[in-house]
């Protein structure tokens, strides 16, 4: 007869894309994975603890979607393509429902970004849910954080801020009206990662880094890793309609600067590459927007367009998302 625990393994065994390179999958002591010649791998892992970044009340097939694409977003500002995932999970209980819940967000973005689930693990617990994903970059051409050189122009993709405008919807301190509302929670409980701009990034961006801690930090960590500094127009952060709506009562500057979960990609380029980037980006279902450029003097200056300086607010906040 099945343990209970083996009967977790008939939602995850076998799903995801089917993929030439999976030479063994999930049912053995290990899966066996082909890395194409010429190709490094590139490796990300992520938790994410119920109490600590999910309420008790989220939804499942979201939860299943967040912890894949958060991951997937790593990959992407490496400009690496996605290929395989394993799942670790630890379950207070067996519940079949929320397990086929979970299966189906986490299986949607697999499918739909071609990545195989090859490998997992459950174990009784508190509920904490660990992926790592594995891709494919050319070697030597994985964008890294330490690459920004003084001249280059600062961009982002996307739109900034609308994960944390979530979180203040959640919380009662702002109110959207119904489309704004559900436009910005999916936002926050269904990040995208930006695989498609990051592949159009490698051998243009010279460092790129994914959104997660909110824009002040995770440009922080670019400039940090390149020994040099940046200013930021902040006026030319790009937020969404919903944002701009309720700006003040957000915060202003705040949520686009600050903020988490946005999961856009941040990245520097040489100022002479700019015409290659703008054509790369011209067919991608989301854009990027230019918004500084890179500085000998070290530390991030945030500049308003009368000239007056923003801080930002403390980086990398810790939240209850409402995933
Ligand atoms: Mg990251």
């Amino acid at each position: 007869m099945a343990s209970e625990f083996q009967l977790i393994e008939r939602y995850f065994a076998g799903r995801g894309a089917l993929r030439e390179d999976v030479v063994l999958g999930v049912g053995d002591d290990a899966a066996l994975l082909r890395v194409p010649q010429g190709m490094d791998l590139a490796v990300a892992v992520d938790t994410m603890v119920e109490g600590v970044h999910f309420s008790p009340e989220a939804d499942p097939e979201s939860l299943g979607h967040k912890i894949l694409a958060v991951n997937l977003s790593d990959l992407a500002a490496m400009g690496a393509e996605p290929a395989w995932a394993t799942l670790a999970l630890t379950l207070p209980k067996v519940d079949e429902a929320w397990l086929e819940r979970f299966g189906r967000g986490l299986h949607t973005l697999a499918q739909r970004c071609r990545v195989a689930l090859v490998g997992g693990d459950t174990t009784r617990g508190p509920l904490a849910l660990t992926v790592q994903v594995h891709g494919f970059v050319p070697t030597g051409q994985a964008i890294r954080r330490g690459g920004a050189r003084p001249g280059d122009l600062v961009y982002v993709t996307g739109c900034l801020g609308d994960a944390g405008l979530a979180l203040l919807v959640l919380q009662e301190e702002v109110r959207l009206p119904g489309r704004d509302r559900t436009s910005v929670l999916e936002r926050l409980d269904r990040p995208q990662p930006r695989l498609a701009q990051g592949l159009a990034l490698r051998g243009l961006a010279s460092a790129a880094i994914d959104v997660s801690d909110g824009l002040a930090a995770d440009l922080g960590h670019i400039l940090e890793a390149s020994g040099v500094g940046a200013t930021v127009q902040v006026q030319r952060l790009p937020v969404s309609a919903a944002l701009k709506s309720v700006f003040d009562a957000a915060g202003g500057w705040a949520l686009p600067l600050s903020a988490g979960d946005d999961y856009e990609l941040c990245f520097s380029v040489p100022e002479r590459r700019q015409a290659e980037l703008e054509k790369a980006f011209r067919d991608l279902d989301v854009g990027c927007t230019w918004i500084g450029w890179v500085e000998r003097d070290r530390g991030l200056r945030c500049v308003l367009d009368d000239g007056s300086m923003v801080v930002p607010a403390a980086p990398g906040y810790d939240h209850f998302s409402g995933a």
